[in-house]
């Protein structure tokens, strides 16, 4: 089989491991990575037009709407060379984006990381992201060397906003009414790979790796 270049998108809830995994991929295959949320609060701190709009919204548990999204979206897709591939985690969120998104770009691959509600919240409740690279790390799983501090460059470590009981929670049934269709949508569409986000990041990442192998994707 000729090697396969990487059009994909990760789903799955609040907690799953998207941006961990969307970056891990996104190194490996040597492609760009688009993380929504991560796009989403760089327009906010850098107070474009869109990030004013977009305020309202991330951080307090609601999806934006999906006319913004989308807007946001495509316009960072087209400052790509889109036949050399990408990651997209956190987009799309539900079936209107991903129909939006099919008319934009078409998808080879969608992953979708599957995890129980329980676990999203110990990890959500634990994660820490640094204020200037955005880093994420987890208290007690994969914690930096110096506690408040991050590794990489040395900035200070911050709960999100949104990473409170009542707010995981709140994003957590948000999931499962407009984003788990989605699994029903690229199963049609004959994309779907499911994944167990259980384990350890290494060994998620491993099963990402050998189970996109078989299907043609090779870094
Ligand atoms: P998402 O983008 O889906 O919200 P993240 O990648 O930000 O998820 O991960 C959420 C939190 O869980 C972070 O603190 C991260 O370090 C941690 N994490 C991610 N994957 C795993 C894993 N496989 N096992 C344990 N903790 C994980
Ligand atoms: P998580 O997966 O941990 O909830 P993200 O960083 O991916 O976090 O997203 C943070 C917030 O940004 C979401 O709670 C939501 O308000 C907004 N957001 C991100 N992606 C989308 C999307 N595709 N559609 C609508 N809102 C989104
Ligand atoms: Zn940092």
């Amino acid at each position: 089989m000729s090697k396969k270049t990487l059009h994909a998108v990760l789903f799955g809830p609040p907690g799953s491991g998207k941006g961990t995994q969307g970056q891990l991929l996104a190194d490996r295959f040597d492609v760009p990575q688009i993380g929504a949320g991560e796009l989403f609060r760089a327009e906010i701190a850098e107070k474009t037009v869109q990030g004013k709009l977009l305020k309202e919204y991330v951080g307090s548990g609601v999806l934006v709407p999906d006319e913004l999204v989308n807007a946001v979206i495509t316009n960072q897709l087209k400052q790509l060379d889109l036949r050399k591939g990408f990651v997209l985690d956190g987009y799309p969120r539900n079936v209107e984006q991903a129909t939006h998104l099919n008319r934009v770009a078409k998808i080879n691959l969608a992953i979708q990381l599957k995890i129980p509600d329980k676990e999203a919240v110990r990890r959500l409740t634990g994660r820490v992201q640094c204020v200037d690279c955005e880093q994420v790390y987890h208290l007690t799983d994969t914690p930096p060397i110096k506690p408040g501090i991050c590794a990489l460059c040395g900035g200070k470590l911050k709960k999100r906003n949104d990473d409170t009981k009542d707010l995981i929670r709140k994003r957590l049934e948000t999931f499962h009414f407009m984003t788990e269709p989605l699994v029903t949508y690229y199963r049609q569409q004959g994309v779907l790979l499911t994944i167990t986000g259980e384990q350890a990041i290494p060994y998620v990442f491993e099963e990402i790796i050998k189970k996109i192998g078989k299907l043609g994707f090779k870094s």
